[in-house]
């Protein structure tokens, strides 16, 4: 058997019911099977692998909290610091109802590989809880969020861990999360957070800095193919802050938003997410509710209960922005009819291997989201060298920098591709090139 195989086998064994990791990890291994060959005897000298699939440290806490009624609930709380061989633990948190152990080590091995590809010296955590978010009054969420951090700030700091928002984590959490945090250790360590706000240490540009970065990375596939944004229509999932970022930048390239969706469908919008309505998607987010029907019921356009958007609806560039594994086998059979070119990943492993594997073969272009949200990281990477140089970025500045970024990532995966003389597979790109770097900083550690 080989080495890859033996790892994924062990892997399996080892991490019974968690479907998710185990996506990620058959996603990434197999993805590096030409470097794994290369370097064999050395990688297995190292038990390279064998450390690369287990996290660091797991850590599982109590939060309890009240309720308005004054009534007590009891949530679970993650932290996954999954490797910091290139840089201390960087990753979001997610709150939402069905966040398990599998979704945070999934989360927080991808978030090792996206980090490395940033070429900023972050490593790879992801932390968050099954607090579900919808219908909570922001007391309750302060309150949930203080219980939270009296756990947490143990584990983290500006040189060990450094957490920020992800679904259902925002500025307001963030603020949250930073007042507990600031009031239990005393220092005034901004750095200990990101996507805080601009009164007290946030960047600019970081709220839409994932849907920004997502854009710019698809220009320069785009470009790659001698196309552009201009023109094209796109269909997203998700109306939250990636969404929203996404739809800013694409209408400001000439492109045109006609869905998004939300737990409860979607919502077709045939003359497009622009102006006004993209500001009404803030809305929508503070409102708690959860429910994009209320964007069709604003603004008087179609709605379709309990369906997403993939394969029914015709445009040229797919980008689903909610959450993982929307896109599965009967979508993508469903797409290859409709005729989709191009599936710009932005959500983490919106799509299952499968249907990847099968829009791959027919010609689909994927591009991997572990590179297409790089740029909310990268852009918290950013936010923490403003903090550390006790400065501040324009706004102008930090969009160049993020751009660069970007363009960055795409020549690294051409690079990675190049090297090893494989065509222009984005998947496999991104892997290796982000292992790559992970792979030579934790054989030059030792084994530890
Ligand atoms: N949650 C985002 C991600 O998955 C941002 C993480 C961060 O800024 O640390 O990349």
């Amino acid at each position: 058997m080989s080495y890859i195989s033996d790892v994924i086998e062990q892997t399996e064994a080892k991490n019974p019911g968690q479907p998710q990791f185990m996506q990620t990890v058959k996603e990434v291994l197999t993805s590096i099977t030409p470097a794994v060959e290369q370097n064999e005897e050395l990688f297995r000298k190292n038990v390279l692998l064998e450390r690369i699939v287990e996290p660091d440290r797991q850590i599982i806490f109590r939060v309890p909290w009240m309720d308005d009624n004054g009534v007590y609930h009891v949530n679970r709380g993650f932290r996954v610091q999954f490797n910091n061989a290139i840089g201390p633990y960087k990753g979001g948190l997610r709150f939402q109802k069905d966040v398990t152990l599998d979704t945070m080590k999934f989360l927080g091995f991808e978030q090792t590989f996206k980090n490395s590809l940033t070429s900023l010296p972050m490593g790879g955590a992801k932390g968050g809880s099954d607090f579900d978010p919808t219908g909570k009054s922001d007391a309750e969420v302060m309150r949930f969020c203080q219980s939270f951090m009296n756990e947490l700030y143990r584990h983290i700091g500006p040189n060990m861990d450094i957490p920020a928002g992800d679904m259902g984590v925002g500025g307001r959490e963030i603020g949250y999360l930073f007042g507990q945090y600031k009031k239990i250790v005393g220092d005034y360590e901004n750095g200990v957070l990101t996507g805080k706000g601009m009164s007290y240490g946030g960047s600019l540009i970081r709220p839409e800095a994932t849907g920004f970065g997502a854009t710019y990375f698809l220009n320069e596939v785009l470009k790659h193919e001698g196309e552009d944004i201009k023109g094209k229509t796109f269909a997203l999932s998700g109306f939250g802050n990636v969404a929203w970022g996404a739809c800013l930048k694409i209408s400001e390239l000439g492109g045109k938003v006609v869905t998004l969706s939300g737990p409860d469908g979607y919502i077709y919008d045939k003359d497009g997410v622009s102006g006004e309505k993209i500001n009404y998607m803030l809305e929508m987010r503070a409102s708690n509710r959860n429910k994009v029907q209320d964007y069709a019921d604003k603004f008087g356009c179609e709605f379709f209960a309990g369906q997403k958007p993939w394969g029914n609806v015709k445009a040229d560039i797919y980008m689903p922005c909610a959450r993982q594994n929307e896109i599965v086998l009967e979508d993508a059979e469903k797409m290859l009819k409709l005729g989709i070119p191009v599936l710009n990943e932005v959500a983490n492993m919106p799509t299952t291997n499968e249907a990847v594997a099968l829009l791959q073969a027919n010609g689909v272009i994927v591009t991997p989201s572990k590179a297409v949200n790089a740029g909310g990281v990268a852009t918290s990477g950013l936010e923490m060298s403003q903090n550390s140089e006790r400065l501040s970025w324009t706004k102008e500045e930090v969009d160049a920098k993020l751009q660069g970024i970007m363009k960055g990532i795409h020549d690294q995966i051409c690079g990675a591709l190049d090297a090893y003389g494989l065509n222009y597979n984005l998947v496999a790109g991104a892997n290796l090139a982000g292992f790559k770097k992970v792979a030579d900083a934790m054989i030059a550690q030792g084994i530890n």
